[in-house]
């Protein structure tokens, strides 16, 4: 076997066996096959595609060139959720506590940033003291006495991922479903969870700019999920706009506090009762209909918040000291009309150039800072009436590019519909 035959396999659209893509990704892996020639494949099945057996093939060697996760030491059903990146996406911060409130437990691994997206791990340690790394003896202890906890991923889960998905990014190649897909999937099944859940976003701030396309990369991950035994399911969620009226990371805890309190924005109570009822059908069996009560009632009597408050206390967080910034920048709007789209990329973008020093190389974080918007796609707006406000800390940013987000037209606009299609 040799890489050349292979890459020439896959150029002439032929399909590739399990042993050549193992042979490939492991000398990937340990560098007897360079980056040139794994671009070359990557373009290959780029513009040729893989079957769903390649895709298959694929998702199973990578999650098995690293450690797995074993959590078969944690009682019952263990559902996941996942997002695949969104602008003010707090979902998970409401998601972990509600579910495991309902009886169904939650353990669960979450990233930092990338790009425009923000990241669980960053928005938690605006909590002071909150401990996001937990070593696997204390997340499984945690789970097994309070339903839930939350902690950064480890170094090791899908090396050939993280080194392929690298290449991906400097050669044009991540736009390919099949690659998307068992990119994602090979993660959430090395991370030893038994149920998926997965908020993919559509919308121009997501990696799916398209409808179609959402359902075909959804389709595609619920079947890898069925091919390794792992039931899988998709919600379709819009990404036109940001989740929720606040984008920045302690802010957005805030939002998730309220919205565990029973007073969270529509859009984002809709979304996390969605992935919430999916994920508690999953854990205990039950129709969708009967789990979606049982979310609602514990967002409504409170337990919800309680278990967040728990697994706060438990991983050493202060729920009372959550700092926002007290500089408050007031934004009015240019001029009159109604909101067409709030550019979540760039708004997303913008956030982190508040606060982030990662971008720039460097690696500190201000969690206080973000935005809170007034309006909303489809809503009213006055000329000289407040668009939204700047949480602002030693940086400032220019305040026109942060209108230049609100798309604002005369023209009535309708609201956009927030939940596409369920995939199961
Ligand atoms: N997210 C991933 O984890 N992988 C991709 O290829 C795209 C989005």
């Amino acid at each position: 076997m040799n890489i050349i035959d292979i890459i020439n396999k896959k150029r002439k659209n032929e399909i590739l066996t399990y042993d050549e893509l193992k042979y490939t990704v492991d000398g990937f892996l340990n560098g007897t096959i360079v980056d040139s020639q794994m671009s070359s494949l990557l373009m290959a099945i780029v513009i040729n595609g893989m079957t769903e057996q390649e895709t298959f093939d694929l998702t199973d060697i990578m999650l098995r060139s690293g450690n797995t996760i074993d959590l078969s030491d944690i009682k019952g059903i263990k559902v996941d959720k996942h997002s695949t990146g969104g602008v003010g996406d707090k979902t998970t911060l409401v998601v972990v506590p509600l579910v495991a409130s309902c009886g169904v437990n939650v353990a669960k691994m979450s990233g930092r940033s990338l790009g425009h997206t923000g990241g669980t791990i960053d928005k938690l340690e605006s909590i002071k003291g909150f401990n996001v790394n937990l070593t696997r003896t204390d997340f499984i202890k945690q789970v097994n006495e309070i339903g839930c906890a939350l902690t950064s991923q480890t170094g090791e889960l899908v090396p050939a991922d993280k080194k392929i998905y690298a290449l991906r990014d400097l050669t044009a190649t991540v736009e390919s479903i099949p690659l998307i897909a068992s990119s994602i999937m090979s993660k959430k099944l090395a991370s030893g969870v038994d149920k998926i859940v997965i908020d993919v976003k559509v919308g121009e701030d997501a990696f799916m700019k398209n409808l179609d396309e959402a359902i075909e990369l959804a389709k595609l991950m619920v079947k890898i999920g069925k091919s390794q035994n792992k039931e899988t399911i998709c919600v379709l969620t819009n990404m036109d706009e940001p989740l929720g009226n606040y984008i920045g990371n302690a802010l957005e805890v805030h939002e998730a506090i309220e919205t565990l309190k029973n007073n969270g924005p529509k859009d984002l109570v809709e979304v996390v009762t969605t992935l919430a009822s999916y994920m508690v059908s999953l854990g205990k069996n039950i129709d969708y209909e009967d789990a979606k009560k049982i979310v609602i009632e514990n967002l409504n009597n409170g337990k919800a918040y309680e278990k967040f408050c728990e697994m706060v206390k438990y991983q050493n967080g202060d729920i009372n000291n959550i700092k926002v910034s007290d500089k408050i920048i007031s934004i009015k709007s240019s001029k009159s009309g109604y909101i067409k789209d709030i550019v979540a990329y760039n708004l997303g973008m913008l956030e982190r150039e508040l606060g982030d020093t990662r971008l720039e190389g460097k690696n500190t974080i201000d969690y206080t800072v973000g935005f809170k918007l007034n309006k909303k796609t489809g809503e009213y707006v006055n000329e000289g009436e407040e668009l939204l406000q700047i949480y602002q800390g030693s940086k400032e940013i220019d305040v026109n590019k942060v209108l230049d987000c609100f798309i604002i037209q005369e023209q009535k606009t309708d609201k956009k519909t927030l939940i596409y299609e369920i995939i199961k």
